[in-house]
């Protein structure tokens, strides 16, 4: 059974085809820079090594064509027929309100995801788009989508609720949603495995630090708690997002700049925030950061020092609501491939059972292992997230409880 997993991102679109008998993947790719002069496709098979190519594309309908268009090739694609392919699995960023699991898409599911317009609307009609490509190109075959949002919907209500007037959240939805639910799902129940623990027992805080960085908090395998909110702005200081900061800063910036808009305002914490806001380096990429801080930049050290710190007291916070955790987890980018801020996360946490192994937290490994010292109490790990994997294989889950 193979099953197609379709990203559509703000201005990328990425794609990985999954073999599912053996949880393989056999072909993926992305289309970049969708709707500028410097577009391109890059494609990479199981056999076969990566080839990029410039391509013309002004949108995510064409972008998702072309992809499909190339597995279908008949010298070079992976697919000799579209009925190889069971499930079309998409990843939606923003299931608002409306979507709490992953559905099967009908019309009443388009509709109701048009309705989400509003809450993400960098990401939603991107998504939209994709199905819709996917329609076009694969009649017949189901499409699935998978909410970022999904894995966070058992959070309680006073952990999701803002404390503003009521109709705000009656009318107009505003709660926390949180994101990454897929990645912090995977890692669950990876850690789960790992600690010998059934997943709906195992308590655990979740760090997913990337360019967007969140964390969770995870009991009997459930989450109560998670550090984004609304959007994905909140929590923790991130590459060029502000994280959480005191919403009265918001309300001085506009009294006293009156003319700046609303996309200005969103762009400014966004996009102009955060790590790279601080250290001056643009994008704010943890690697160029580190290398800065080492070479005695102390901008760059303040802003590693930020993230670390905005981290470390999500972490904290979180083994205080659930009464003590199993154990740690420490995904994406950098969750995985920094020594460095995972030592500084738990740094000075001794007290709370939590030391981590210099021997084992340094060396670079794209496996899931273990990096606490053998006499801490809780257990760290660092485990690569998987999220296509994890939306390939809840596309099938729903397709056979819909069959
Ligand atoms: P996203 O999916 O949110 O765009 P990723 O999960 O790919 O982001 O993470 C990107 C981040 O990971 C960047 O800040 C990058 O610098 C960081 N990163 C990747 N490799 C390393 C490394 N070896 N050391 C430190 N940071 C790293």
């Amino acid at each position: 059974m193979k099953v197609l997993v379709v990203n559509c991102g703000s201005s990328s679109v990425k794609y990985s085809l999954f073999d599912m008998e053996k949880e393989q993947k056999i072909a993926w790719g992305l289309v970049e820079c969708i709707g500028l002069e410097e577009a391109f496709y890059k494609r990479q098979t199981i056999t076969v090594p990566q080839v990029k190519t410039s391509c013309k594309v002004a949108n995510h309908f064409e972008a998702v064509q072309i992809i499909i268009k190339d597995l279908l090739d008949e010298k070079t694609g992976s697919i000799k027929d579209i009925k190889e392919i069971a499930v079309v699995g998409h990843r939606v960023v923003h299931g608002g309100y409306k979507f709490s699991k992953p559905v099967l898409v009908n019309e009443q599911v388009k509709k109701d995801l048009k309705e989400c317009y509003s809450i993400a609307p960098l990401h939603t009609p991107h998504h939209y788009a994709g199905i819709e490509a996917v329609e076009k190109m694969l009649p017949g075959i189901p499409s699935v989508l998978v909410f970022d949002t999904a894995f966070h919907q058992t959070m309680p209500d006073y952990a999701y609720r803002y404390a503003i007037p009521s109709e705000y959240y009656e009318q107009d939805h505003v709660r926390r949603y949180g994101m990454h639910g897929t990645s912090h799902k995977y890692v669950t129940q990876k850690a789960a495995a790992m600690l010998n623990i059934p997943v709906d027992k195992v308590n655990l805080i979740t760090c997913h630090l990337g360019n967007g960085s969140s964390i969770t908090a995870i009991k009997n395998g459930k989450v109560i708690d998670t550090s984004m909110g609304f959007t994905p702005l909140a929590g923790l200081v991130m590459g060029t997002r502000c994280g959480d900061i005191d919403p009265a800063v918001i309300v001085h910036i506009l009294a006293k700049y009156p003319k700046m808009t609303s996309d200005e305002l969103n762009n400014l914490l966004n996009k102009q925030s955060g790590v790279a806001a601080v250290s001056g380096i643009a994008g704010g990429d943890m690697r160029e950061v580190e290398d800065a801080m080492l070479a005695g930049n102390k901008k760059a050290e303040l802003a590693f020092n930020m993230l670390c710190y905005s981290g470390k007291k999500y972490l904290c916070a979180y083994y205080g609501i659930l009464n003590g955790i199993d154990g740690i987890v420490f995904t994406a980018g950098i969750g995985e491939n920094s020594p460095l801020t995972r030592e500084k996360m738990c740094e000075g946490l001794d007290n709370l059972g939590i030391k981590i192994d210099k021997a084992l937290n340094e060396p670079r490994s794209s496996k899931e292992r273990f990096i606490s010292a053998a006499d801490s109490k809780i257990k760290v790990m660092v485990i690569p997230t998987n999220e296509e994997l994890m939306i390939a294989r809840e596309s099938v889950e729903v397709l056979n409880e819909n069959k």
